[in-house]
């Protein structure tokens, strides 16, 4: 006996942030639509993202706080669904919100205030949610098919929105990329971003005893620079600054990491009456670093002589540590995926294929990766909007 196949407008794969803004935005204008989801529930990643707290976006947000093949390409989805469109939606329910830093917008109470409004937005917008789906098969005739476990589906547009690789045991799979190669898209290699660094053993060695550590650097590498604190960990580098860092380094050049920001440690030694010894450059340097650094520092980059030449080789290092990490922490402590459907691929106003009528990619799995803060699901929304207008 044949399957009954359900019929709908569009399907929608993956309940994550950019799944749910294209069922919503799709359902408002009357579009049939149904989001399969393979876990549980949906919005999983939603519910652990900043603490808890859900970053949701920031009100600094520009194209240039992105990273893609195609430095252009999200700047279309960015205009027409912006920071301000997604603060009246959480303020249409009643969900208060707080600036932490530098533009980042975090829910007062918990990131599950808005998995719930997604939710109740996708009921009021008559969207079909299929928790559990496990899709088997995925083709494409005079429309799409979709085959799960326990049924068929069958839609002339289908929305890939099953994110990019990181943090597995969320659910996170290669599924977006594996279907963008069964219909002939290129993709970029994804490789983990906003990630932990791991020092090599020698590094290990000389500063993981300091694990918690932490202090205001400037970290640089491939023509980008972030201001921000590092933080020194077991393994090796975290905090902000290295994590915005990581989504730029390709594993081969190092990172260049400023300890002391618009500082001159050692210009007071101009001064005649300061005696020249490891006693007051010690000082000098506790007064920008924490202690236990500091003195880490000194021992293993004593200067060789007083003289002026080896006190300014001494202030150029402290401003240019190079650190060449083993590796990075990888996909399971990576909060993004940097890379995957090459934009070239999609048009940028409604993330269509621009070889597969009715097919589209959004969100994460898409080749945009936001920086720290906001970004990353305002990326979500901004090309789930795009999408779900199109469908
Ligand atoms: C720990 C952590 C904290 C974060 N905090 C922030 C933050 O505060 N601010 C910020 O901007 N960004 C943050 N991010 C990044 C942000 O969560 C993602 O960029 C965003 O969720 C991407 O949305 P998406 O819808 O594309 O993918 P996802 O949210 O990952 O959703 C994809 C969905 O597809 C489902 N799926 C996957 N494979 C299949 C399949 N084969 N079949 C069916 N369904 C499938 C998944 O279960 C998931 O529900 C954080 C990420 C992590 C890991």
């Amino acid at each position: 006996m044949r399957a009954v196949i359900q019929k709908f407008d569009g399907l929608i794969l993956g309940g994550g942030a950019a799944g749910l803004m294209c069922a919503i935005e799709a359902g408002k204008r009357g579009r049939r639509v149904a989001v399969l989801e393979h876990a549980d529930r949906l919005g999983k990643k939603i519910l652990i993202s900043g603490g808890g707290r859900c970053n949701f976006t920031n009100i600094h947000c520009r194209p240039d706080n992105f990273i893609s093949g195609n430095p252009h390409f999200a700047k279309s989805a960015l205009a027409r669904y912006t920071p301000a469109n997604f603060i009246a939606l959480l303020e249409t329910h009643r969900i208060a919100y707080h600036e932490k830093t530098l533009g980042q917008l975090f829910c007062n109470g918990s990131a599950r205030e808005i998995v719930s409004m997604l939710e109740e937005e996708c009921r009021a917008a008559k969207v079909t949610i299929f928790l559990q789906a496990d899709i088997r098969e995925v083709s494409r005739a005079d429309e799409f098919r979709i085959k799960t476990a326990a049924a068929e589906f069958g839609a002339p547009a289908l929305v890939v929105a099953t994110g990019g690789l990181s943090i597995p045991k969320m659910g996170a799979t290669p599924f977006g990329y594996d279907l963008a190669r069964q219909f002939r898209l290129r993709v970029r290699e994804p490789r983990p971003g906003l990630v932990p660094l791991l020092f090599d053993q020698p590094q290990r060695a000389s500063y993981c005893d300091l694990s918690g550590v932490s202090a205001d650097v400037v970290a640089s590498c491939d023509g980008q620079q972030f201001r921000e604190k590092m933080l020194i960990t077991h393994l090796g580098l975290s905090g902000p600054a290295i994590l915005q860092i990581s989504s730029y380094w390709r594993g081969a050049e190092g990172i260049s990491i400023d300890l002391a920001p618009e500082c001159g440690i050692t210009a007071v030694f101009r001064d005649p009456r300061l005696p020249r010894n490891s006693g007051s450059l010690k000082s000098e340097l506790r007064k920008i670093l924490p202690a236990r650094f500091a003195d880490r520092w000194l021992d293993l980059h004593t200067p060789t002589s007083w003289t002026n030449a080896a006190l300014a080789d001494f202030e150029r290092q402290l401003h240019a540590w190079t650190v060449h990490p083993a590796n990075t922490q990888g996909f399971d402590k990576a909060e993004v995926t940097v890379g995957g459907i090459d934009t070239d691929e999609l048009s940028a106003k409604t993330m269509e294929s621009r070889t597969v009528p009715g097919l589209y990619f959004i969100g994460e799995v898409v080749d945009v990766t936001g920086h720290l803060g906001g970004f990353n699901f305002q990326w979500a929304w901004a090309s789930g909007a795009a999408a779900g207008r199109a469908l």
